[in-house]
């Protein structure tokens, strides 16, 4: 009988995971021709989410666990849980019940159809603060127009994969890292199912608005170098408007004569190109910031406990 692994990241989620746990052992039972295992990865909850986790693991020998020695983020606890996966095919599920189990039935059987991957996407934003939607619509469509990988609208890290998805997934080892990209970036054959965004069973989401924007600008400099490009096309944008601008001067000049004018421009003229410049001296550090994290090689998530004999903790690469 093949095996499913299913990871699940959790942070203070000790209101929802009895009910998690209820509906997965449901589901489990549904699929009566595989075997299941579920990894918990608890990052750095400071509610009693791991002492949750401990008695489910003493009751029930199919839930193993990892616990970090802080938050480290959604991020690191995916790539933490698919690391320590054993099984034939893999899922990915969020602990709120947002990514609905009683949908992995539904996504089994396409793994027979020769599909590598079958991966959700919501098709509709309720209960989101509208502005965060409008948000989120732009910066799909900004991301796509700069970045060979395209990003799928509403994608939800919700999937089913097999193993030599994950493998390919988890060799991609930048600190950096933003799945909603490598998942595109490691290709294989995907299958998109679309359902209604349900809201949070209980507890609260841990995005703030900052939180997302930062992870927006993630997204961008992982997967795209154009703003880089960008600074060269207005360098050359503005030494033409300059050259452009020295003619007319010097023509005028010839034709009127030299009176002194055009102070208060030429101040403000000064003053925008300087910005223009800082600007993209901004996003060049944003870059250089991001390879200098990327040197370091630091781990990108160190485990305190765990119920699993093979605790895997990156090293760092010569
Ligand atoms: N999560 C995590 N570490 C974090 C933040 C979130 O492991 O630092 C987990 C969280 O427990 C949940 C999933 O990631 O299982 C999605 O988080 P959340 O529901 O807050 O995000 P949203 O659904 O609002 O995008
Ligand atoms: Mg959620």
């Amino acid at each position: 009988m093949k095996l499913i692994s299913i990871v699940v990241p959790c942070y203070n989620e000790s209101e929802v995971l009895p009910m998690f746990y209820r509906e997965i052992t449901k589901v489990m039972s549904e699929l009566k021709n595989y075997r299941f295992e579920l990894v918990f990865v608890d990052d750095g909850s400071r509610d009693d989410t791991l002492a949750q986790l401990k008695s489910m693991s003493h009751s029930d020998n199919r839930v193993k666990y990892l616990s970090f020695s802080r938050n480290f983020g959604k991020e690191s606890a995916m790539l933490a849980g698919l690391e320590h996966t054993t099984g034939d095919y893999v899922a990915i599920m969020d602990a709120d019940c947002q990514d609905p189990p009683s949908l992995l039935p539904e996504m089994v059987p396409f793994l027979n159809e020769g599909y590598d991957c079958i991966a959700t996407r919501r098709v509709s934003r309720k209960g989101e603060p509208p502005i965060r939607s409008f948000c989120a619509r732009i910066f799909y469509k900004l991301i796509n127009s700069i970045s060979k990988v395209e990003m799928v609208d509403g994608a939800r890290d919700y999937r089913l994969m097999t193993r030599q998805m994950v493998d390919a997934i988890t060799s991609c080892q930048e600190y950096n890292r933003y799945s909603k990209g490598l998942w595109q970036f490691v290709g294989f054959k995907t299958k998109w199912l679309e359902y209604k965004n349900v809201e949070r069973a209980a507890g609260e989401t841990k995005w703030s608005f900052w939180k997302l924007f930062k992870y927006a600008i993630e997204g961008i400099v992982a997967f795209s170098t154009v703003p880089l490009t960008l600074a060269a096309f207005f360098g050359i944008l503005f030494c033409l408007i300059a050259f452009i601008m020295i003619i007319v001067i010097i023509v005028k000049t010839i034709t009127f004569g030299d009176p002194v004018s055009g102070w208060p421009s030429l101040a403000c003229i000064i003053i925008f190109v300087s910005g223009v410049q800082l600007f993209f001296l901004g996003i060049i550090g944003e870059y250089l910031a991001k390879t200098y994290l990327e040197t370091k090689h630091r781990p990108k998530y160190i485990i305190r406990e765990s119920n699993t004999s093979d605790i895997k903790i990156i090293e760092p690469k010569a």
